[in-house]
């Protein structure tokens, strides 16, 4: 899963061995027909016909959604639920300890039972994951974990459902399930198993093009693009161009694929929440509506695709051992998310550069804002980084506020700058004759072909590791995962031959990124964010603005008396600098009002990376097409 690409919004995911196919599975075989028709009513219908024999039937709602590594399945917008057999009503009773486990009665002599039920769309805009918004007018995204039922007492491998999919007339759509009936808008699926099912979203709409991004034999791969608007599927040609290369320089890097057919499935719409949500033989990426047309939202959004494309190979084929789970009920461990998300984080934004979806400045510009903001983060003192990881499941819903007291999922960003020291110190330890790559085509790569797990723990993770380049990789692992700082681990990019430093005016990257998102950051002179309207989101525990008084939830409503605006603050920070005066900010607290005086005169800070030329350069050799 992704965060969209973006450092101020909050941006925003099976097992066992071999998937069988479905004719040798073991367990029962579901009908399933879902009818989306009233997709932009945000109403959802299914029905489902369950195997079942007199006694307590009970079903389970899925809970732990794969790539979301959380309890999180949307089992409050389940309604309408109606149980019969032969016609009759059955009763039914929801479990007091789970909320997401269903009992049923079945009568005698019956042997299927039919279920009715509703899956509620958020009805206003509401971010988030799958569950959040994500159907409009024009379009849907279809997670079928949100309109089923399965029975327990079996691994989602070993039940079989057969479903249907009733779209709005004339709309067009795109997945990676085997569709048996290609032109009609009451589409009938294959059938699969419950794993495959879930691990297979449907993209549809009014406004859908899909464009190839390999020639020739599988395995093959296109993007699906649907939007709110005709206009939004219309990029110059060259951005196509950049996902066909971004295929193929994944191909390069991993030498094997996972997945016969990959379908990008890419949602551009300001009325779907925005994140990433990775699959083996597909994602589900959504972004604002003119987020391929806009070349400002294209640079932001730029390494969401490639994340969600890193994880068909870790993450869905390689997956930590605690997240391979037999179905969705059964908790997941996350304490290895610094491989699943942290290496994904740091292979996508390097392939982001490969495929040329970023220049190497781009990157560059990038990756000093992530450095920059994890240096500026006190709650290490407390949380380790391997907590940040064990802590997932609550923290994907942790509130912004307080961001760098709390921290939060920071595995995807402190494990960029890990991977990135990882990927140095094979290269140093190698002279040069090996690098992370080699790593990934022992670990991800070959032999490829059909979509299988092949879970993985800590211990091979380093024994893979010593392949490529002897070291004492648990220890340097154990230390990183472990360590309280103080300041982000930077020695990746040093042995890179690069710095983090500041300077007075802000990169291309950081000021889009920062306007895109409606914010202020003043991280890194006294330690404040602020939306663009003065609310303050963070005030850093030890800086200059949380030891004058200033919290999260207060707002600035003037600086030096004249109305807070971004241009405002940034001017009044200019203009301190090298004058004796201070920055006066008149603060409002729940109704009251207070004035707090900082004596800050060093003037703007905005991160950048900078060469260090007593070093050669190996981060412009990482981000080299290969
Ligand atoms: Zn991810």
């Amino acid at each position: 899963m992704s965060l969209v690409q973006n450092r101020f919004l909050f941006r925003f995911v099976i097992l066992l061995a071999f998937i069988l196919p479905a004719s040798a599975s073991s367990g029962p075989t579901i009908s399933l027909a879902v009818d989306a028709s009233e997709a932009p009513r945000k109403i959802i219908h299914a029905k489902l016909r369950i195997p079942a024999t007199p006694g307590t039937l009970t079903l389970y709602y899925p809970k732990w959604i794969p790539g979301e590594h959380a309890p999180d399945g949307p089992v409050i917008e389940l309604t309408g639920l109606k149980f019969s057999a032969s016609g009759k009503p059955l009763k039914w009773r929801r479990d007091l300890l789970d909320g997401w486990t269903i009992h049923v009665e079945i009568p005698a002599g019956e042997n299927e039972v039919l279920a009715d039920l509703d899956y509620l769309e958020p009805a206003t805009m509401m971010s988030g994951f799958s569950s959040a918004s994500s159907a409009t007018e024009k379009l849907l995204v279809l997670s079928w974990n949100q309109v089923l039922l399965y029975p327990k007492g079996w691994k989602s491998d070993d039940i079989t459902f057969s479903a249907s999919l009733k779209i709005p007339e004339g709309w067009k759509y795109a997945t990676s399930l085997p569709v048996s009936n290609p032109n009609a808008n009451d589409l009938h699926f294959s059938p699969v198993s419950l794993t495959i099912l879930v691990d297979s979203p449907v993209l549809t709409g009014q406004y859908l093009k899909a464009v190839p991004l390999t020639s020739g034999p599988e395995p093959s791969a296109e993007i699906d693009v649907a939007s709110d608007s005709a206009a939004a599927l219309e990029p110059p040609q060259e951005v196509w161009d950049r996902f066909k290369n971004l295929v193929a320089q994944a191909g390069a890097l991993f030498g094997a694929q996972h997945y016969g057919h990959y379908h990008f499935l890419y949602t551009l719409s300001d009325h779907v929440a925005h994140f990433g949500l990775e699959h083996h033989e597909s994602d589900d990426s959504r972004v604002g509506e003119r987020g391929l047309i806009d070349e400002t939202e294209r640079k932001l959004d730029a390494s969401l695709l490639p994340h969600e494309y890193v994880h068909s190979w870790n993450g869905k084929y390689r997956r930590p051992a605690g997240l391979a789970t037999p179905d969705y009920q059964q908790p997941m461990q996350t304490d290895l998310l610094w491989v699943y998300e942290g290496l994904t984080e740091y292979l996508g934004s390097i392939l982001t550069a490969r495929s040329g979806l970023w220049t190497p400045d781009q990157f560059r510009e990038y990756l000093a804002e992530v450095a920059a903001d994890l240096d500026h983060l006190p709650g290490r003192t407390w949380r380790n980084l391997q907590d940040t990881a064990d802590a997932a499941p609550q923290l994907y819903f942790a509130p912004k506020t307080w961001y760098s007291w709390r921290r939060s999922t920071d595995f995807y960003d402190e494990d960029t700058l890990n991977w990135m020291w990882a990927d140095a110190i094979i290269r140093q330890q190698t002279k040069g004759k090996k690098s992370l790559d080699d790593f990934c085509k022992l670990f991800h790569g070959a032999p490829g072909g059909a979509p299988v797990v092949k879970p993985y723990t800590f211990e091979d993770v380093v024994k893979t590791l010593n392949q490529v380049a002897a070291y004492d990789w648990a220890g340097f692992w154990t230390e990183r995962l472990t360590n309280h700082g103080p300041g982000a681990p930077l020695a990746g990019i040093e042995q890179a031959g690069w710095k983090l430093a500041y300077d007075e005016s802000p990169t291309d990257y950081f000021r889009s990124d920062e306007r895109d998102a409606g914010q202020v950051n003043e991280t890194y002179t006294f330690g404040l964010r602020l939306h663009d309207d003065g609310t303050v989101t963070d005030a850093i525990e030890g800086m200059m603005a949380a030891r004058a008084g200033i919290g999260p939830g207060m707002k600035v409503v003037a600086v030096n008396g004249r109305r807070f605006s971004a241009d405002i603050l940034h001017d009044a920070i200019k203009a301190a600098k090298g004058s004796n005066t201070p920055i006066e900010l008149l603060v409002e607290n729940t109704d009251f009002y207070r004035v707090f005086k900082l004596d800050y005169h060093e003037g703007e800070k905005y991160p950048r990376l900078v060469r260090d030329e007593s070093k050669p350069d190996l981060l412009s050799d990482i981000l080299k097409a290969r």
